[in-house]
């Protein structure tokens, strides 16, 4: 367990946070004149701003008590809650692995903040030896993005763990793949270590990118601290409707993330047949990377044929990502 208060940024510990309408009266029914809405119509009223009953239902499919869920408007959101609550910008530094998912050192950058880079090995796995030497005290956040984007692979647990149990910042560990891994989640660990966020998204196995929900399994003080940053109606009526609707046909979900673990697999051997094809890496997620003779001539084929796949050559040498 480690001090948050030595970790927050100090202007966010100081906060006096916006109030809105519904911090003040929390019950379901009366004459609500307090929030300046239209009273006619049906999507006239704000939404729950910190989203109970979708919480709720989160809880009782992954297990994990309310107190410890905080939703964002989709994960990204909850990457650049990280960067404010934990790093003052122009003096803090946040930590990655890359090649990995690109919003991590876009968002730094939005807040000034200096990213220390730590390649991934040949295996696409993380060096935790390499980071537990860091001793820069500006250091705050680690992103560890499992299974990693672009890659595809899952991170080996005890390289995890081992910078979780050594560091003395955020360590974030993404998880918006995980449903394709058949792994474990991290979030068992979230009342060992109160400096672990473990991130899932409704984006992917879920199916539902549309509606823009992320979530953080954490410690009660970081859900707090981010109720106190977000902005007050992150997530819209409609979009909190819709995600419990989801988790209603959560069997359904299932079924068809084993269907696309069945896809992918069938899609890894075809590939590894093709002449152009020097190697396809191993997945654990929704997605396939792939070595090829030449990524840039690949693409604009593809492009040409109307299929759209990701180019990641500029991180990647010659690799194309296909969902
Ligand atoms: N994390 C990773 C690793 C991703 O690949 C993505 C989306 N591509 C996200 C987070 C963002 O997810 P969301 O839709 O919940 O913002």
């Amino acid at each position: 367990m480690i001090d948050l208060n030595n970790i927050v940024r100090p202007s966010i510990l100081r906060l006096n946070p916006y109030s809105c309408a519904r911090d003040e009266f929390k019950g379901e029914s009366g004459i609500f004149l307090d929030a300046n809405e239209n009273p006619y119509g049906s999507l006239n009223r704000y939404p729950d701003p910190y989203q109970a009953k979708l919480k709720s239902a989160i809880s009782e499919v992954k297990g994990i008590p309310v107190e410890r869920i905080f939703l964002g408007n989709g994960s990204d959101e909850i990457i650049d809650l990280c960067f404010r609550a934990f790093c003052t910008p122009g003096v803090d530094k946040a930590l990655i692995f890359p090649p990995t998912y690109g919003m991590y050192e876009v968002s730094a950058a939005i807040n000034d903040v200096d990213v220390i880079k730590v390649k991934l090995d040949k295996d696409f796995q993380i060096n935790a030896v390499t980071v537990n030497k860091i001793t820069d005290k500006a250091l705050k956040l680690i992103f560890i993005c499992s299974p990693n984007n672009p890659t595809g692979n899952s991170m080996r647990e005890e390289d995890i763990i081992s910078v979780l149990s050594s560091f003395e910042g955020i360590v974030v560990v993404d998880e918006a793949y995980i449903d394709f891994s058949g792994k474990r989640s991290l979030s068992r660990l979230i009342d060992k270590y109160n400096n672990l966020v473990v991130m899932q998204t409704f984006s992917k196995a879920m199916g539902r990118a549309a509606i823009r929900v992320g979530m953080a399994f954490t410690s009660p003080e970081i859900v707090s601290l981010f109720n106190k940053i977000k902005p007050p109606y992150n997530i819209s009526s409609i979009n909190q409707a819709a995600a419990i609707e989801k988790l209603k046909n959560f069997s359904k979900s299932r079924e068809q993330v084993e269907r696309i673990i069945k896809e992918r697999e069938r899609l890894i051997a075809k590939l590894e047949k093709m002449s152009f094809v020097r190697k396809v890496y191993q997945s654990d997620s929704n997605f396939i990377l792939v070595n090829v003779d030449d990524a840039n001539k690949l693409y604009n084929f593809l492009i040409s044929r109307n299929i759209i796949v990701r180019n990641r050559h500029s991180i990647v040498e010659n690799c194309i990502r296909i969902t």
